[in-house]
């Protein structure tokens, strides 16, 4: 694109220096047809600035979203870096909450598979609660262990077994 424009300029300095000639030289025919050549050298470096506009225009409309993303991703990290990694009782690997808490309150787990993406997904609990689940990544053991049953009881908790799966 600078390289047409300076193709442009160049043969504007031509023309002016045709100009320049014919002046000197009152030679009227050669006068006009330099003009009307200037003109349309003119003409030229005028589009030429016009598409070098454009294309600086787009330039600043794709730095301004390459702007906004990177602030969209700070915003992530930043919310991430109140996660830290878990290993779950059970051998499952999350990302625990580890500040904002009030007294009392559950840590939440996010996944940390997407978590290591700059992604933040909160994990559900499913199966009673001995899976935490991803809707991307899928189900990972949670902190929950069964309870020893009574002494002398057959099976936990009517035979189901929230391990097989
Ligand atoms: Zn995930």
């Amino acid at each position: 694109m600078i390289g047409t424009l300076s193709t442009a300029l160049s043969s504007l300095k031509s023309a002016t220096d045709l100009v320049k000639t014919a002046l000197r030289e009152r030679d009227d025919r050669l006068i006009d047809k330099v003009i009307g050549d200037m003109n349309d050298r003119m003409i030229d470096v005028q589009n030429q600035c016009l598409a070098l506009q454009e294309q600086q225009f787009a330039l600043a409309d794709s730095e301004r979203e390459l702007k906004e993303k990177l602030r969209e991703q700070e915003r992530r990290n930043a919310d991430l870096e109140n996660y830290e990694p878990h290993r779950t009782a059970r051998g499952g690997l999350t990302y625990r909450q580890k500040t904002g808490l009030n007294a009392g309150q559950t840590p939440i787990d996010i996944c940390a598979n997407c978590a290591a993406k700059g992604i933040k997904t909160y994990l559900q609990p499913k199966d009673d609660g001995f899976n935490l689940t991803c809707s991307t990544h899928g189900d990972i053991p949670s902190d929950k262990v069964r309870e020893p049953g009574p002494v002398g009881a057959v099976g936990y908790g009517g035979g189901h077994d929230p391990y097989a799966s």
